[in-house]
């Protein structure tokens, strides 16, 4: 069966075409064809890059077009040229959407209907990056493959199981009625890496107590026990918790009040500082990526040093936060950018965990590891290096859906 599964972010549409076989592998197999539209500042110009499993490639940049036309030269590089890997669209048999928000009534995967769509584009304000550019991911395959079913799977859903303590903020009762609450993001790869670590060491995910870390531009943290998530970071919108890229995770609220009375800032001033200008590019002044971060402060530079030392402190604190919902650890899982390819941010996570008995090896750590344990034999808890595949996971949650 093929699936495309569709990834929308603000400045970027990743799209990716699997064929699935019977019985669903655990593992991720090769996509037969990836490709990706990066947006340029200049929102018009789209840089288009497909590369196919036979090691076809292709870049091209389009100006002046449509998302629409652009999407539809990035589907129509699946059926002609050098990165040809089907005859014909319809032999895409599902389409799976990557969907941010699902707010409180679509937790699990669900077919795509006019109802979904109007619920995707409600929650719009509550996810303003991402929920519009995956409407247009629906729309536009609407109009390059008409009837075809489209499954949205939601970021959100993997948290519906936060017990009311962790997801209900301390605010008047009234706001918990509209639907002020803790949500959590991530879901999708949370989920992931939890029974990817299980499959790893070769346990019954049920009786495991797992921290994920995703550490990508968007940071957060997972508690997941039973198999299910019971605390997170993210809240009500992926602005809470860590400090991230751009982002500046939890600040004290008062902050935001000082700023509206005696600033005078707009909300849409507020939304700019906190989502664009925070975080490691805030502290820092030099980039939002961290590989940028690191080489600064390794030239001496002061306030690369603080935007580290403030990034390592909060993840560490935010450990401990899901460490004592948990009453334990037995796995502690590091993924997405940072996660994967950072040792020094893994090493300075688990230097804070020794008393627990968590001890990890220096080499292992070292040596791009993925999917591997990087514990020392004598560690008491397991510290697994994930690649994230949050792709392959929403296939197979659609090639579930379909089989049902
Ligand atoms: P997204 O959240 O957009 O999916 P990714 O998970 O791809 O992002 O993570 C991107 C981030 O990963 C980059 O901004 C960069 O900070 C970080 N990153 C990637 N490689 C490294 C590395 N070798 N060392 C430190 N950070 C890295």
């Amino acid at each position: 069966m093929k699936i495309l599964v569709l990834n929308a972010g603000s400045s970027s549409q990743k799209s990716c075409l699997y064929d699935i076989t019977t019985p669903i592998p655990n593992l991720a197999p090769q996509p037969l064809w990836e490709g990706k539209i990066n947006w340029t500042q200049d929102q018009n110009q789209a840089e288009i890059t497909v590369k196919t499993a036979t090691g076809a490639k292709l870049q091209e940049t389009l100006a002046d077009d449509s998302r629409q036309v652009q999407f539809a030269y990035l589907l129509s590089t699946l059926i002609n040229g050098t990165t040809k890997v089907i005859d014909n669209l319809s032999a895409i048999a599902v389409v799976g959407h990557r969907v941010v928000h699902g707010g409180e009534d679509y937790q699990e995967a669900v077919i795509i209907n006019e109802d979904v769509k109007q619920a995707i584009a409600h929650l719009c304000n509550l996810a303003p990056a991402h929920n519009p550019a995956a409407l247009a991911g629906i729309e536009a395959i609407e109009n390059s493959l008409g009837n075809i079913p489209q499954i949205a799977v939601f970021d959100t859903g993997f948290h519906s199981t936060l017990p009311d303590a962790a997801a209900i903020y301390p605010i008047p009762y009234q706001l918990v009625e509209q639907g002020i609450r803790r949500y959590g993001f991530h879901g999708i790869s949370h989920q992931y890496c939890a029974n990817r670590a299980a499959e790893i060491l070769g346990q019954d995910l049920q009786s495991l107590r797992i921290i994920t870390c995703h550490l990508g531009n968007g940071c957060s943290l997972a508690a997941i026990k039973n198999g299910c998530s019971i605390d997170t970071t993210m809240g009500f919108t992926p602005l809470d918790g860590l400090m991230m890229g751009s982002r500046s995770g939890s600040i004290d609220p008062g902050i935001l009040i000082y700023l509206l009375q005696q600033y005078n800032y707009s909300s849409q001033e507020l939304d700019n500082v906190l989502n664009k200008a925070s975080g490691l590019k805030g502290i820092s002044g030099v980039s939002s990526d961290l590989r940028e971060v690191i080489a600064a402060k390794d030239q001496g530079n002061q306030r690369a040093q603080l935007a580290w030392d403030i990034y390592v402190h909060r993840l560490r604190a935010g450990i401990g936060s899901m460490l004592a919902s948990l009453a334990g650890l037995d796995v502690l899982v590091f993924t997405a950018g940072v996660g994967e390819n950072s040792p020094g941010i893994r090493q300075a996570a688990c230097e804070a965990l020794g008393f627990l008995g968590l001890k990890i090896d220096a080499d292992k750590n070292q040596h791009q590891p993925i999917d591997v344990d990087i514990a020392t034999s004598d560690s008491t808890v397991r510290v697994l290096v994930i690649e994230t595949q949050e792709d392959w996971a929403i296939a197979q949650k659609c090639c579930q859906l379909v089989q049902q």
